[in-house]
């Protein structure tokens, strides 16, 4: 554990310091943020004594990325919510956004040191320690990714960086400076697998003991963490940031039952049913979407923020000590379709699929015959084949039957050949319109 002292407080006391930082939070946004200052006003909260406390969080407007980005003008590129002056920012992040234009995510220089320490906490759970040489396939680049390999130095490791999509210079480093853990994608952790297959590399034999997974929900799979543990001999744990709110913000640790929030004291979580925009209880086994609240950001603090993450919590203490709470992601917003009034995340089918092993490949593909999110049944499917293997009598059949006795939901399995399905190197698109 990277600070035992801070990480097993009991989760009570937490609160009660993050309620005290909740406080002064607000009235820095009431003080500072043209943007909360309105939304705020109107839904009837102008002063920091009405908002009240952490307990009385869920009686304020929740904040939508689209809000952020509806505020962006050519004298406020970054939007209203912005808090500090452009001169004490050390840092400014981007998003790829959908809409073309990048948003902006700036960052003082306690902001910045904030990030790292929560990432750090997180990265750290996994197992890997001081003097532990660690290999990431993550650019710098414009994205918020870049913060988190100052985690890597915080925690004392020996960084080797490779970037993204350099498989060779990647393969290259592990056989020749032969580091103990790995940073990528699941979705190019499984890609360098089938990489290594096809030209004889003993990826299994490789030093590399443990794989940290980050980027895109499915290393908290059972079907996805089992083929990856497989292929590369190692430990396989996962982490998960999101770009407004803080990088590698949760981080599961050998015990892999989720992820513990490494960035406890700076964020606080809830959970919201993300039809109805309520609160649901933080207990074991609750699910709905992750809301996120800055605790003690200051150059553009967020407020109950919609991650668009759907994930399942559990609230009791893990059996490493850790006392924050624990997240898995079961699918993000942007790809779960609605079938006939049920909602629907490729992850949940992919992890359903997996189950198949080994007749199948671990690749899905869901193929909407409708634009938009309202789809007719069945749902096609498509699911990659296991190279090498006959496939079983009545196979689709029976995945479809599972399927339906799981999620409710009607689909039409296609079985598609062995590398029929696109791998990636960095994030797999498991819907195609
Ligand atoms: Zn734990």
């Amino acid at each position: 554990m990277l600070e035992p002292e801070i990480e097993t407080l009991p989760w009570r006391e937490q609160v009660r310091l993050d309620d005290a930082s909740f406080r002064e939070q607000v009235g820095y946004l009431l003080a500072r943020s043209r943007f909360y200052r309105a939304k705020l006003g109107d839904a009837g909260f102008t002063s920091a004594a009405a908002v009240g406390g952490l307990d009385a969080i869920a009686a304020l407007p929740l904040t939508e990325k689209n809000e952020i980005r509806a505020s962006v003008s050519a004298a406020d590129p970054i939007g209203t919510h912005v808090c500090a002056p452009a001169s004490d920012f050390v840092r400014v992040y981007s998003t790829s956004g959908t809409t073309g234009t990048p948003s902006y995510i700036p960052l003082t220089r306690q902001d910045l040191d904030n990030w790292v320490v929560g990432s750090s906490r997180s990265y750290a759970a996994s197992g890997v320690t001081r003097g532990e040489a660690i290999v990431s396939t993550y650019n710098a680049g414009p994205f918020v990714a870049g913060a988190a390999l100052g985690s890597m130095d915080r925690i004392g490791l020996n960084h080797i960086p490779v970037g993204t999509g350099n498989t060779e210079r990647l393969m290259t480093a592990i056989r020749l400076l032969q580091p103990t853990a790995a940073v990528m994608t699941p979705s190019y952790a499984a890609y360098l697998i089938e990489w290594a297959a096809e030209r004889n590399f003993d990826l299994k034999g490789s030093s590399v003991r443990r794989v940290l997974v980050a980027g895109e929900p499915g290393g908290g799979e059972d079907g996805v963490r089992g083929r990856l543990e497989e292929g590369w001999g190692a430990k396989v744990t996962e982490a998960m940031g999101i770009g407004d709110i803080g990088v590698s913000l949760w981080g599961e640790c050998e015990h892999q039952c989720g992820m513990h929030l490494g960035a406890r004291g700076f964020v606080h979580p809830e959970l919201i049913d993300p039809g109805s925009g309520e609160a649901i209880p933080m207990q074991d086994g609750a699910r709905g979407e992750l809301v996120l609240t800055h605790l003690k950001h200051r150059a553009a603090p967020m407020l109950r923020f919609r991650t668009r993450d759907h994930v399942e919590v559990w609230t009791s203490t893990c059996r490493c000590g850790r006392t924050a709470p624990r997240v898995r992601c079961i699918g993000r917003t942007d790809d779960m379709l609605i079938v006939r009034g049920v909602n629907v995340f490729p992850t949940a089918i992919r992890e359903i699929v997996n189950g198949f092993s080994p007749d199948v490949a671990g690749l899905i593909q869901v193929r909407p015959t409708a634009s938009g999110v309202r789809q007719e049944p069945p749902l096609p499917v498509a699911v990659e084949l296991a190279r090498g293997v006959e496939p079983a009598e009545g196979l689709a059949a029976r995945i479809e039957k599972r399927i339906r006795d799981t999620l409710v939901v009607s689909v039409r399995v296609e079985l598609v050949a062995p590398g029929t399905l696109q791998r990636s190197e960095y994030k797999s698109k498991l819907v195609q319109h």
